[in-house]
């Protein structure tokens, strides 16, 4: 480390309130420990520290994914051992590809403080070798507004987590083009949960968990994708959270409204970064620490915390190497070649479950008997034949526009043609409806009527082929009955007396459109 490398190495274990000893050697680099009682780093200090990263360590690149709403930078350090900086020639490597994000809700601050802490090791510290065999791009804080006044939401009052298929804020649309530069293979996404608020209104207890994990949920992952997760990241989170002491369950929520008493599972919603990445053709696994409503208290050790599940799975990927990036690759090209049928519509099984709630006073023990809606146990409710594509008569270039920065490849007709399709006759069941805080997440609004017939498409329509690895994004976006679609949000936009979707699904192979399509390798093109 040269001089100018910020903050010296304070560990849990020299903060006062610090208590578990399974963190007495977890090293805390970043500025929110510098002075020895932590406190909440500042967009300036963080700025500073990765930048004084950046010029230590011949590893680390900063870069910038683009400006927040209020015109805030949003760093990106890019890791591989080559020290490169571009992200095309970072993707060349050919190493499994490592994202690693938080901050997403501006007052989930210790998933941030993690990122620093882990880019100082990985830049100039222990965990540098874990660069012989992985490429990481690390994203502290991507929702700077949010932060600057400790806010969940971005300075829109949008929710962040909610704009991953529609990208209509700033910030979502920088990170997917910089994903679009360099696909990631895998990404952690890093968030607090809240101890109190809507569990000691409805249920009387707060939270006592001390972690909650989850992988993607939605249907359309590819299952290999999903098997990733749950194969390689699942237990290694399970053996470093026991190892620690630490207690933990899959991510659950409830929602803002006190007379739903249910308890759900992280939700299947597109939008949905954890879902999102998945969608896109990226293994993702999301990362809750306890600590919404906590300000500093525990501060130490829910940051230690982060930096060890991120450490444990990016040792975890270094030991799968090659493999890694190769199972990745075969999930992609199963899910482009995939012809089951489509699910549109599911509804989640209900099993009871005992939340492990604590009185908010005393502490006491209060376990909680709930019910459960679990996001992995899908009952279908509809399904579709899986189209070979999608055709876009209307809002074409907003839908391109948007579908590319989420790896999606789409084809524009040279000349008219004549094609057999299946039509959607729409049914509107009233405004979308949207939830307190979550203006960009709405629920499913439309139903649909399939239709066959025959079209004369005119040369310069939209065709969005099904047969490459993002096709799960393609059916989110296009099935105009999936929640927050590209018709429903108006994206493709329809009048009120209009019947007819001006978006059509081509059942059948089509010489006019196979002479426009690139042949398919299943890969993810930039
Ligand atoms: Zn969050």
């Amino acid at each position: 480390m040269r001089q100018d490398t910020p903050a010296p190495a304070v560990t849990v274990a020299d903060l006062s309130d610090a208590a578990p000893s399974a963190f007495a050697h977890v090293p805390l680099v970043s500025p929110g420990f510098v002075n020895g009682a932590p406190s909440f780093t500042t967009h300036e200090a963080m700025a500073d520290f990765v930048a004084g990263l950046a010029r230590a360590s011949c590893t680390a690149r900063l870069s910038s994914l683009g400006r927040s709403q209020l015109r805030r930078d949003i760093p990106v350090l890019y890791l591989t051992r080559e020290g490169l900086a571009d992200p095309e020639a970072i993707a060349a490597l050919g190493r499994p590809v490592i994202w690693l994000m938080a901050q997403q809700h501006g007052n989930e601050h210790a998933g941030g403080e993690a990122m620093l802490v882990l880019a100082a090791a990985l830049a100039t510290g222990a965990l540098a070798p874990l660069l012989e065999q992985l490429s990481i791009v690390i994203v502290p804080r991507i929702n700077p507004d949010g932060a600057a006044v400790d806010q969940r939401v971005l300075a829109s009052g949008n929710d962040l987590n909610r704009d991953h298929l529609l990208l209509s804020q700033d910030e979502s649309r920088a990170l997917h083009a910089a994903m679009r530069r360099l696909p990631p293979d895998v990404v952690f996404d890093h968030h607090e949960f809240s101890v109190a608020r809507r569990w000691v209104e409805k249920f009387g207890g707060s939270h006592s968990l001390d972690v909650m994990i989850l992988e993607a949920t939605h249907p359309g992952v590819p299952r290999s994708l999903t098997d990733i997760a749950r194969r390689l990241y699942r237990p290694v989170l399970e053996a470093t959270l026991e190892r620690h002491g630490l207690s933990s369950h899959d991510y659950v929520t409830t929602a803002a409204d006190k007379s739903d008493l249910l308890v759900s599972l992280g939700g299947n919603a597109p939008g949905i970064a954890r879902n999102a990445f998945g969608l896109r053709g990226s293994v993702s696994y999301l990362i809750e620490t306890r600590g919404v409503g906590l300000g500093l208290a525990r501060y130490q050790n829910r940051v230690a915390t982060h930096y060890v599940l991120a450490k444990a799975l990016l040792e975890a990927s270094a030991g799968e190497g090659p493999a890694l990036r190769a199972a990745v690759r075969a999930a992609r090209r199963e899910a482009a070649a995939d012809r089951s049928p489509l699910v549109v519509s599911h509804e989640l099984a209900r099993r009871p479950l005992e939340l492990p709630l604590v009185d908010p006073d005393s502490g006491e023990a209060r376990p909680t008997p709930v019910t459960l809606a679990d996001s992995r146990l899908l009952a279908t409710v509809e399904q579709r034949e899986r189209p070979h594509g999608y055709l876009v008569l209307r809002g074409g270039a907003a839908v391109a526009q948007l579908l590319a920065l989420l790896q999606v490849r789409t084809v524009t007709l040279n000349k008219p043609a004549r094609l057999a399709v299946q039509a959607y006759d729409i049914e509107r069941l009233g405004r979308p409806s949207r939830r307190a805080g979550e203006a960009i997440n709405p629920d499913r609004s439309l139903n649909v009527t399939l239709r066959a017939m025959t079209i004369e498409v005119p040369a310069g329509a939209l065709y969005v082929p099904m047969n490459q690895p993002a096709c799960g994004i393609v059916a989110a976006a296009l099935e105009p009955d999936s929640p927050g679609s590209y018709l429903a949000v108006g994206v493709i936009p329809m009048a009120d007396d209009e019947a007819e979707a001006p978006v059509y699904r081509v059942m059948e192979e089509s010489p006019a459109i196979q002479a426009l399509l690139p042949s398919s390798s299943g890969e993810v093109s930039p």
